[in-house]
């Protein structure tokens, strides 16, 4: 399996999956970019897998379902334009024409519905999960999202996470003021730098979990930087992670 990431808008990528004639497309929040790739690497779209309905993930769906017949994947309790297989978490989904099987998990947060999908080593995780962050609680709880990212967790390390936004420097440099010397970090900022506006994605869960301060609300450093910015003591968990959350939306 291949996979590409095809670059929309300002700093959202649209995850192509495929071999030399199928491909799948995860979240295609812009149908130009998408159609000029699948042309240029003479592809046919086969399924789209969507996972929450904000413009910027499910803008192409249309264009692409009418130029192509193809299921789309998506929260069933989300309007998702084009859907033809509501999803809720927990089925399992079979792409045929490439021989891939994906799980749904239901990872409510940024949004209610919001669904990630995991399979072959890979999480499609849209706006859930960022490198060194996590998606705004537009819809939902600190603690559903608390509850998603503690899923994400506990996946296989070497997951690799497929994040819909290049936001990972931003991130960082956020991540820093919460551990200004944790040394996985620093090396993490080095190596997106390097990198030199190339994308930083897809990174690996092991990676995520010693850098990113959203899935480290139990490290001492983290919850006791938080507390000090709010002046209130705070239990690690749910507790430090809302406020790490608050911190990082008043920014
Ligand atoms: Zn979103
Ligand atoms: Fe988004």
């Amino acid at each position: 399996m291949k996979v590409t990431a095809i670059p929309a808008f300002r700093d959202n990528y649209v995850w192509a999956l495929h071999d030399d004639q199928s491909a799948m497309l995860v979240d295609p929040g812009e149908a130009a970019p998408i159609l000029a790739w699948l042309d240029s690497q003479h592809l046919n779209p086969v399924a789209i897998l969507v996972t929450h309905h904000h413009d910027d993930h499910v803008g192409g769906i249309r264009e692409l379902a009418a130029r192509h017949e193809l299921p789309v994947y998506g929260p069933a309790q989300e309007n998702i334009p084009g859907r033809t297989h509501p999803v809720v978490g927990g089925e399992t989904v079979d792409i045929r024409a490439l021989g891939l099987r994906f799980q749904v998990l239901a990872t409510p947060g940024h949004t209610l519905g919001h669904l990630c999908y995991v399979g072959h080593g890979a999480l499609f995780c849209g706006d859930t999960l960022f490198s060194c962050g996590c998606g705004r609680l537009f819809e939902g709880t600190p603690a559903q999202m608390h509850t998603s990212l503690a899923l994400i967790k506990a996946l296989p390390m070497d997951t690799l996470v497929y994040c819909a936004h290049e936001y990972t420097l931003e991130n960082i440099d956020f991540a820093l003021e919460l551990e200004p010397d944790n040394p996985a970090l620093l090396r993490r900022l080095e190596e997106v730098r390097a990198l030199s506006g190339k994308p930083s994605l897809p990174v690996s869960l092991s990676a995520e979990l010693a850098t990113n301060p959203f899935l480290r609300c139990e490290e001492a450093r983290v919850i006791v930087a938080a507390a000090r910015h709010f002046g209130t003591p705070l239990q690690p968990g749910l507790e430090a992670f809302a406020a790490v959350r608050r911190w990082r939306d008043e920014r």
